[in-house]
């Protein structure tokens, strides 16, 4: 047989493999974004008493009806914004599935998205199976922050969406209100739609405020918002997540999702839908996770690494710029070998590979796991 690969160029990804090369040299894994310890027993009870009171067959497609009406309240009280549960949200199997869905719902060949670098793995296959362009852009080093002036120049007449990530993965940056003063600028009087993925929401630090496209209605009639409970409840093996976006989008959305999944797992949406009044449960994830990020910096102060900041997400970047002429792949496989720590090489977040010798870290980690890394790597000597 002849196979034309839609996606010639893609191999496993980097956290399939740094998570294996993890195990066989049996590693403290940093690598991967997941928590390493135990979600709420609470929601596990309750998607437990769903499946015992029979909720075992399908939902409705767009999802069950409580946990629409919930989130909406939800966006309401975060976000001061009303949306309709019934047209505006769809319920997902996860995150990176509703952001795969929603450029597969708007792009035809030959558009071109823009894509900021580094960028979460999935983005540019989505782009290039559904035949369109990824325009790369990469963030300023080192505070990753977005050039608008070099977007202002890269949208052409086939631009067709941007795409944002806040708080960001790999590096922890988030957007600000200029930030979103100036995409707004850029796409008014266009025809360009907008993908934001706000997956880490809650996981922001440092007292700074979330900037929520779902704060804009002016934006949110152009724009899909992705979210994962993944990472709301410390939960990324549930693969659940929604979709929020305007009435006129979310109907061609549901065209494509109804044909792809149709529905996501029942009773983990009846248990979401009752805990998720809860609201401690997700305002307390922000600093929660921040003690951690503080706890491993402190650690990690004691070591040759030199950090770059982060406001926001799972992750903090080092630099070991100075301490090694290797790429930043082969001195994370060798962390991982000699020094068993496994982190993930920011270079794979780049298509052509930018390599400023950075790796990211994922913090969102016991306080032994993170402890038991870091006395490996008080280890490392030039
Ligand atoms: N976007 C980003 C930036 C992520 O880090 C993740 C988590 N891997 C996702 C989307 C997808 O989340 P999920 O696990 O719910 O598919
Ligand atoms: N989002 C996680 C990360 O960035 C992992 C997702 C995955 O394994 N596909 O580490």
């Amino acid at each position: 047989m002849i196979i034309h690969s839609k996606l010639p160029d893609v191999g496993t990804t980097v956290f399939t493999t740094m998570s294996l090369l993890a195990a066989q040299h049996n590693a403290v894994n940093l690598g991967q974004g997941f928590p390493d310890f135990n979600m709420s027993e609470e929601l596990v009870e309750l998607v437990n008493k769903a499946m015992k009171s029979g909720l075992n067959q399908y939902a409705p497609m767009a999802g069950l009806p409580l946990l629409r009406e919930r989130l909406a309240e939800k966006v309401e009280k975060l976000y001061a914004r009303k949306i309709n549960p019934d047209t505006d949200i769809t319920i997902t199997p996860g995150g990176t599935y509703a952001i795969y869905t929603a450029l597969t719902t708007i792009l035809e060949p030959g558009d071109e998205v823009i894509v900021f670098e580094p960028a979460y793995d999935s983005y540019i296959p989505n782009i290039e199976v559904n035949g369109a362009i990824p325009v790369l852009i990469p963030l300023k080093f080192p505070d990753y922050s977005i050039p608008w002036d070099v977007v202002r120049k890269s949208i052409t007449a086939r631009t067709k969406m941007i795409m944002i990530n806040s708080p960001h993965n790999p590096t922890g940056s988030v957007l600000s209100k200029n930030d979103i003063e100036q995409l707004r600028q850029i796409v008014a009087r266009t025809n360009i739609f907008i993908l934001s993925d706000e997956v880490y929401e809650h996981l922001i630090f440092d007292g700074l405020q979330h900037e929520s496209l779902l704060r804009h209605a002016d934006l949110l009639e152009r724009t899909f918002v992705c979210f994962s409970f993944g990472k709301t409840y410390h939960s990324t093996g549930w693969k659940l997540g929604y979709c929020i976006s305007s009435p006129e989008l979310m109907k061609e959305f549901r065209k494509v999702h109804q044909y792809n999944c149709f529905s996501v797992h029942t009773p983990s949406q009846a248990a979401l839908g009752e805990y998720i009044t809860n609201s401690s449960a997700y305002l307390g994830l922000g600093p929660f996770v921040q003690k951690k990020r503080d706890y491993f910096q402190q650690l990690m102060a004691d070591t040759l690494f030199k950090p770059l900041p982060s406001y926001g997400s799972y992750f903090q970047c080092y630099s070991y710029e100075g301490l090694s002429a290797e790429s930043d792949k082969e001195f994370a496989i060798r962390l991982t070998k000699e020094y068993g720590v496994t982190t993930i090489p920011v270079s794979t977040f780049y298509k052509e590979g930018k390599d400023d010798k950075v790796i990211r870290f994922c913090f969102c980690k016991k306080e032994e796991t993170l402890q038991r890394a870091v006395e490996k790597l008080r280890l490392f000597k030039v």
